[in-house]
């Protein structure tokens, strides 16, 4: 064989010494409520060094993890630096999970040491008596610590502790292939299920997410990532910050639209990154309130379909939203709906409204019955699997080995897939609603009546039918003093759709039901359809 290049491993380290390093005059600003803190990235490092020596001191060692329980923050970013490039294993905690899933996570993972915020105390106390292997627990900020104690664990100060240690950390070197960070899926079915990240996956994933296909991120660019450090990495944002040199503005626990606003527009962030319900949040406020958020050069959006509605509401505002597809198992960045080079605006609207085009370095297909691959024709429809070096290869503890197939990554997602790699999606698997053997999509649905002036939110799921096995039921949240009827609605439809996918059940209610992440949760609204909650009134006419 020639020989080649140096075998230099692509690691969370060396993301984490660039950016402390050459990029160390950048910085991170965390707010407070009424203004920012703010640290250089040099300073961050050393005191990423310092928690490293820290949590060697509490016998943190080989792959051990160590948990967090935070918001977005400048400590969280230092605990993403620092655990993973001392060889530990960074897990991160989404707080929003019920307490039972929260103990099952913890206790399935083997946490050593949670890192908690103080303001979140009162949310994690009562879990700590049930968390069988933690032994140390660490207090970011300042409040009362009583109801940590009793639980039999050692409760240390997160300050104190790095002004106890030293300002410097002899990292080691460690294999690219290491695990370094494991998150867990919110479970929305069975058991939430841990992916484990390596070194070199997140590494990749960061550089992919700079590149121009994805968010072009560079030193000029200031990044608020919206999106919580615990649910899929913020969707890889605080690394791949690091790595361009790009400043950070971290929300804390201000997640909601009048803070936000107001970071916006005093920190001027380039770059922010959030689910489609926070991002309409927003925008009805800066509708209100005249805001300016032209500072955002890019809205990357996901985690469930953005609103066409929405990406033409920010249109007007001056800011651009590009939609992203991707999940906890893919780091999650898998997809982004740039439009392809010299599109008609009709075309442009198509490939943005999609939920993007494939990165380089993974690969997607569709997948029919009998596990038959289909054409990228952007019309046979079946599930989406996907393969590539950020891609999960297995569950953590090789739980559910049937959502893998021959090194591909079984999706859970179904759509179709176009010959120049654009990824549209009808459903989820759970989700799609078989009508007479036919197909009808919920998320189209939904898109199609979000789309009307007087509806807010509207969620589609699948109910039985005697006549076509499933039909699909309507619910309509209405905007205030709206009065537009089921027949109204199925009018608006009927020019968009074709005239047997209508809902012929509608039901009005006041909020659709979400889950701890903030998507519909279906399974709620078929529920309480099957129990009779909801009042359901019929239109069959157009
Ligand atoms: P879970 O919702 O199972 O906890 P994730 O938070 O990892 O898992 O979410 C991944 C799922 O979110 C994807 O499989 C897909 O169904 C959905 N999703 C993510 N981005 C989009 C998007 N742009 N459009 C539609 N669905 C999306």
């Amino acid at each position: 064989m020639l020989s080649t290049m140096q075998d230099f491993p692509l690691t969370i380290t060396s993301i984490m010494r660039h950016g402390t390093e050459v990029a160390g005059d950048a910085g991170v600003a965390t707010w407070t409520g009424d203004g920012v803190r703010r640290r250089t990235y040099a300073e961050v490092g050393e005191r990423a060094a310092r928690l490293a020596g820290a949590l060697r001191a509490l016998g943190v060692d080989g792959e051990q993890r160590v948990a967090t329980f935070m918001w977005n923050s400048t400590e969280h970013l230092e605990a993403y630096l620092a655990i993973p490039s001392m060889g530990a294993v960074l897990h991160t905690l989404n707080l929003r999970l019920f307490a039972d899933q929260l103990v099952y996570i913890a206790n399935h993972a083997e946490d050593r040491v949670v890192l908690v915020d103080a303001s979140l105390i009162p949310l994690f106390a009562p879990l700590l008596p049930r968390l069988d292997t933690v032994r140390h627990v660490v207090v970011v900020g300042e409040g009362d610590t009583a109801p940590l104690e009793g639980a039999g664990k050692e409760l240390h100060d997160y300050e104190r502790l790095l002004a106890e240690a030293p300002p410097a950390f002899d990292w080691p070197e460690l294999d690219e292939r290491a695990a370094a960070a494991m998150c867990y899926t919110s479970g929305t079915t069975g058991n939430p299920k841990g992916v484990v990240y390596s070194h070199r996956s997140a590494y990749l994933h960061s550089l992919s997410t700079c590149t121009g296909n994805a968010m072009a991120l560079s030193a000029t660019d200031t990044v608020l990532p919206v999106v919580p450090m615990f649910h899929a990495n913020a969707w890889g944002l605080p690394y791949a910050a690091v790595m361009a040199g790009a400043d950070l503005v971290m929300p804390g626990r201000f997640l909601q639209a009048e803070p936000l606003v107001r970071l916006i527009e005093s920190e001027r962030p380039t770059v922010a990154g959030a689910v489609p319900t926070i991002w309409s949040d927003v925008l009805r406020h800066a509708r209100e309130h005249g805001s300016d958020l032209t500072s955002l050069r890019l809205v990357p959006c996901g985690g469930s379909a953005v609103p066409e509605s929405l990406m033409r509401g920010f249109d007007e505002i001056g800011v651009r939203i590009v939609q992203a597809w991707g999940m906890t198992e893919t780091s999650p960045l898998a997809t982004v709906a740039h439009p392809p080079a010299g599109a008609a605006p009709d075309d442009a609207w198509r490939a943005r409204i999609s939920q993007g085009r494939v990165l380089a370095g993974l690969e997607v297909r569709v997948v029919g019955d009998g596990d038959t691959v289909l054409p990228n024709d952007g019309r046979a429809v079946g599930e989406v699997e996907i393969r590539g070096p950020w891609i999960t290869g297995a569950y953590y503890r090789d739980e559910d080995p049937g959502r893998f197939h021959d090194g591909w990554l079984r999706t859970g997602d179904v759509g179709t897939l176009s010959r120049d790699g654009y990824l549209v999606l009808t459903d989820r698997a759970k989700d799609v609603i078989k009508s007479g053997g036919e197909w009808i999509s919920s998320v189209e649905l939904e898109n199609h009546l979000m789309a009307h002036p007087d509806v807010v939110e509207a969620a589609v799921v699948g109910v039985p039918d005697e006549r076509w096995q499933e039909r699909p039921l309507a619910s309509v949240v209405l905007r205030e003093g709206a009065a537009a009827t089921p027949e109204d609605l199925r009018r608006f439809l009927g020019d968009r759709i074709p005239k047997w996918q209508l809902p012929e059940r509608w039901t009005f209610i006041t909020e659709v039901p979400k889950t701890s992440v903030g998507k519909f949760d279906k399974k709620v609204l078929r529920r309480r359809y099957a129990d009779g909650d909801l009042r359901v009134r019929r239109a069959d006419g157009a």
